[in-house]
């Protein structure tokens, strides 16, 4: 089959090794098939055929797994979707960085630099933090501080605080393998600043305090301020750490969106550390945030855990780039696509329907209605889990009713997902909803509607 001229292109294209894997792949399957069916052999054994079928098995192992989709799921930092869409900065900073770069290298000395050098300024700038560092993500960030300031040692936080976010981080888990005991103090759905006082002592390392990121407890509930936090820890020489999630850098309200826990808010009302994370609202790359006080700052750097979850960098570089769009907040959601969509406005999502919606309708004619509906976007990723934005989306039901109707309708969802560009929406009252908030490239959505495959 090798010297088969119907495989020399692909030897070009995939090299020897792999055509001739492709082939052993094919040359098995078909002695499975023969063996079961001897007169499958001559329809399936020509070289044509076989090639055919090697050229298919190469194309579908070259083809990357990693790929674009247009999320119009509604939730605009979709955990699974990879959060945060990065701005056009960040990806020319990335592709710049890709080369060799002065990632630890100080250019003015000559001499050995420090990676946390590239954002370390902006981020104190951006809070008014004394220090910072930086992290894989916020799970990592919150391992490493609590694995710094009190290994060995007790954490109080509250019951009301005991998280659990997508992806199996808990924070009695995390504590665990953090090396710290969790003092749980308070109930659920009250804690007073007497509960931590009543459970401070010698073995308390720090306070914690959590930010309730996808969930509200609502009715009869209180919480001590955290101002009032930050006394008690400091009475009592303990640090206080604010484990923020999301965190905002910019204040979320001037872009019509309901506020957001700043760390710089939160460092002013005495925490000593924050951490957050770089793909939520922040709108970048995968990271997370650590800053504070810089004598906490060092110790947390110089945990040799540090150097197991350090950036790479083409996260700094795209971090760096997206950071310095914060410091100019009046075109931030201009050039940040997070807040850009989050702030979007909703007679722009709906004049996207209007003209989405023929071009939809015409290419599931046969098969579906589309009608355009309004509905209501989530933040997602646990920032702001209860509120929600106005949004316009096209709502595709199968024409037959009843008897086949969800049938058709799997097909229907299969069908986008199996576009070039998979389109992902969401299934809901037996329609495929289309949220149109996160659709900005609508030439590309809709050229690739042709090769919709609607059996
Ligand atoms: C999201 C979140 C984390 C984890 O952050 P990642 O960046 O996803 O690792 C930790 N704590 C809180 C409160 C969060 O909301």
């Amino acid at each position: 089959m090798l010297r088969s001229p119907d495989l020399s292109g692909a030897l070009e294209a995939h090299g020897r090794p792999a055509v001739t894997d492709a082939v052993r792949t094919v040359f098995s399957s078909l002695r499975r098939t023969i063996a079961a069916d001897p007169k499958a052999a001559s329809a399936e054994t020509g070289d044509a055929a076989i090639a055919q079928r090697v050229i298919a098995v190469l194309e579908a192992l070259s083809k990357p797994s990693l790929v674009p989709v247009f999320n119009l799921t509604g939730t605009v930092l979709h955990t699974n979707l990879g959060r945060a869409p990065l701005p056009a900065a960040a990806i020319e900073a990335m592709v710049q960085a890709a080369s060799a770069c002065n990632l630890e290298y100080d250019l003015e000395t000559g001499k050995r630099g420090d990676r946390d050098s590239h954002l370390e300024p902006l981020l104190k700038r951006l809070t008014g933090a004394e220090a910072a560092t930086v992290v894989n993500n916020n799970a990592a960030a919150v391992l490493l501080v609590l694995n710094t300031l009190a290994q060995g040692r007790e954490v109080l936080v509250s019951r009301g605080e005991l998280i659990e976010i997508g992806g199996a981080f808990r924070i009695p888990d995390i504590m665990a393998r953090a090396g710290c005991t969790l003092r749980e103090v308070g109930t659920t759905n009250r804690t007073h600043l007497s509960d931590f006082a009543d459970n401070i002592g010698e073995n308390t390392a720090l306070i914690m305090k959590v930010h309730a990121s996808n969930y509200a407890i609502e009715g009869f509930t209180t919480a001590p301020e955290e101002a009032e936090l930050a006394v008690l820890a400091h009475e009592n020489g303990v640090p206080f750490v604010n484990d923020l999630g999301s965190g905002a850098l910019a204040d979320l309200s001037n872009y019509g969106l309901p506020h957001e826990p700043m760390p710089a808010e939160v460092l002013a009302d005495g925490a000593d550390l924050v951490t957050f994370s770089g793909d939520k609202l922040l709108g970048g790359p995968q990271a997370g945030l650590i800053v504070g006080q810089a004598d906490l700052i060092a110790k947390v750097r110089k945990n040799p855990m540090k150097r197991a979850m350090r950036l790479d960098k083409v996260t700094i570089a795209a971090l760096e780039a997206t950071l310095q769009l914060y410091t100019d907040p009046a075109r931030l959601a201009e050039r940040l696509p997070t807040i850009g969509l989050l702030s979007r406005p909703t007679a722009d999502i709906a004049a996207v329907a209007e003209r989405m919606c023929p071009v939809v309708a015409t290419k599931l004619e046969a098969v579906a209605t589309v009608e355009i509906i309004t509905c209501r976007s989530q933040i997602g990723s646990g920032s702001l889990p209860v509120d929600r934005l106005d949004s316009a989306a096209l709502s595709i039901r199968p024409r037959q009713q009843g008897r086949g109707e969800g049938r058709i309708l799997t097909q229907i969802t299969e069908a986008f997902r199996n576009l070039p560009s998979p389109v992902i929406g969401r299934v809901q009252d037996g329609a495929l909803v289309f949220d149109l908030r996160c659709l900005a490239d609508e030439a590309a959505f809709a050229s690739q509607l042709n090769q919709l495959d609607l059996r």
